[in-house]
């Protein structure tokens, strides 16, 4: 045990998380949360980004799975749906459709907000966590800001009949995300500004719920689940849409969420100009498919998509009593799909300290800010190794107009190098699939021989017209069902019993 009480500011992902691994340490978890949480899986004002698809990546599953045993089971149970990208998605790529091939990356598909109510049940089950809903939290208690004996020592809430509360703990964790007002609250007791990086690259998300046809009555060519068409990356003379990333992304209950993304682009906000754009996407096989199908909601558009991550561990000292966790203290452009697992990663980064530490001294706090920027960094260079070839981003990690350049030019060309030598190569496949679920950082890949000799010999290779699985497909035609995969090396199909092993 680590103290009496600990608290944590936020119930969505990162709040959640933390109660989790925070259970076992304290004799009691209070979660604040200004939202009236559903008992059902439903949106709520608090995290208006849940109307968007939200994918999590392997690590983050590993991590949630850690936190929440059978969590997946759970997920799965209430209608996500696991599936093996690479055979059960359709990506409109450069070259046209990608030929479908087993790998080894599975992942499970659901809206955003069955995973917070499959995760708020299992926080349900932890005796020792109290949930206050509808309490806003108004600030922090603290002593000695920013002194050598500073630390903060609890937090204030109005509850939802307007009365003010005081909460003493030994542990404060904001989670409160990308609008935490804690760096604010830490400043005005006494602390040092808290430096923060920024790169906003201007992406913007607008997307629509569908109901699906019943599965007997879809379409033949239906043989994906998932529908992807990246962005054209050619110049010349086309409609902003060609530049747009889109999926077409199943959800529980025979649903789909169709998403537009873009960086530095206007998107549709109404019902007329999304069906529109749809219908200037780069395959006509994408208005297709939406209109085989209902629209069952509003069009929602975001533009709170800018990485930004608050560097608490460059403080002299660190903030004795207080821990920062998901996008309270990073958050990313979401074309990367890394908050959530991120969020839960740093949860996990908690619990290893907390097993670790006799106090929560200022030893304790370092340490753990010290780790989890390890583990923030490699989602970070992730993003930034993107962001930052777009000449509209803005903030203080925009690059010299050299760089830039270099940097955009390069950018989807390694990228398409990459995927199809993963298709030929499955050293190339799965060190690609480990950076891309944050298993492996950018630096560890770009420094494996391996990894690029296999980029190096798929090049002579396909220069030699010796390449086994053909570039890709017609983009104007439906999406080819035929199976690519190497009979020679076979990959197991994914299910509950073998995803442990996968993720
Ligand atoms: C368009 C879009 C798409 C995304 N797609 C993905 C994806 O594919 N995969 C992925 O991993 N991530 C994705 N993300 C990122 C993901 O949504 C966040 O990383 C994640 O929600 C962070 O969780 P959090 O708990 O830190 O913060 P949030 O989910 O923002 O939750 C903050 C919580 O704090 C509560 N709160 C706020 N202020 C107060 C207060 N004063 N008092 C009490 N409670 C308060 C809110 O009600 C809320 O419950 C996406 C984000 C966006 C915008």
């Amino acid at each position: 045990m680590h103290g009496k009480v600990a608290v944590v500011l936020g119930g969505s992902i990162a709040g959640l998380c933390s109660a989790g691994v925070l259970a076992p340490y304290f004799d009691e978890v209070v979660v604040l949360e200004r939202d009236l949480l559903p008992a059902d899986a439903e949106h709520r004002r608090g995290v208006p980004q849940s109307k968007h698809p939200h994918f999590v990546l392997n690590s983050g599953r590993r991590a949630i799975g850690k936190i929440f045993p059978g969590f997946e089971d759970a997920l799965i149970a209430e209608g996500g749906l696991l599936l093996m990208p690479s055979m059960d998605a359709a990506y409109g790529e450069k070259d046209g459709w990608a030929p479908r091939k087993s790998s080894t990356m599975t992942m499970v598909y659901s809206s955003r907000i069955l995973i917070e109510r499959v995760m708020r049940d299992k926080v349900r089950e932890l005796t020792n966590v109290k949930v206050i809903e509808g309490a806003t939290v108004t600030g922090l208690l603290t002593v000695a800001g920013g002194l050598e004996s500073g630390r903060v020592t609890g937090a204030e809430y109005r509850d939802s009949s307007g009365d003010e509360h005081q909460i003493e703990a030994d542990l404060v964790v904001d989670c409160l995300g990308r609008g935490s007002s804690v760096n604010e609250w830490l400043a005005a007791a006494g602390w040092p500004e808290i430096p923060e990086r920024t790169l906003d690259a201007k992406v913007t998300y607008t997307s629509r719920w569908y109901d699906l046809p019943d599965v007997g009555e879809q379409p033949d060519s239906w043989w994906w689940k998932h529908m992807v068409i990246t962005p054209t990356q050619e110049g010349g003379i086309y409609p902003d849409e060609h530049e747009y990333l889109s999926n077409f992304f199943p959800i529980e209950g025979n649903r789909a969420i169709v998403c537009m993304g873009s960086w530095g682009l206007d998107m549709a906000r109404k019902a007329d100009a999304f069906e529109t754009s749809v219908e200037k996407l780069r395959s006509p096989a994408f208005a297709r498919a939406m209109h085989e199908c209902e629209p069952a909601s509003e069009v929602h558009l975001t533009r709170s998509t800018g990485n930004k991550w608050r560097r608490y561990d460059e403080l002299q000292r660190p903030v004795v009593g207080l821990v920062p966790i998901g996008d309270a203290i990073c958050g990313f452009n979401p074309f990367y799909a890394q908050g959530m697992s991120s969020a839960a990663r740093s949860a996990l980064v908690l619990s290893e300290c907390l097993a670790g530490a006799a106090n929560l001294d200022e030893a304790f706090f370092g340490d753990f800010l010290a780790k989890q920027k390890e583990s923030l960094d490699v989602p970070w260079m992730l993003a930034m190794a993107r962001d930052q070839g777009f000449e509209c981003a803005t903030g203080s990690e925009v690059v010299p107009a050299w760089r830039r350049k270099i940097m955009a030019k390069m950018s989807w060309p390694v990228f398409n190098a990459i995927t199809a030598a993963s298709r030929e190569d499955s050293y190339v496949e799965e060190t690609f699939t480990a950076v891309f679920n944050l298993d492996k950082s950018l630096k560890e890949m770009a420094t494996d021989w391996r990894f690029i000799y296999g980029l190096l010999r798929y090049r002579v290779r396909s220069v030699l017209g010796q390449t086994k699985v053909p570039a890709g497909f017609d983009l104007s035609l439906d999406p080819p069902a035929t199976d690519y995969s190497d009979p020679d090396n076979p990959v197991e199909p994914p299910t509950p019993a073998n995803l442990s092993a996968t993720a």
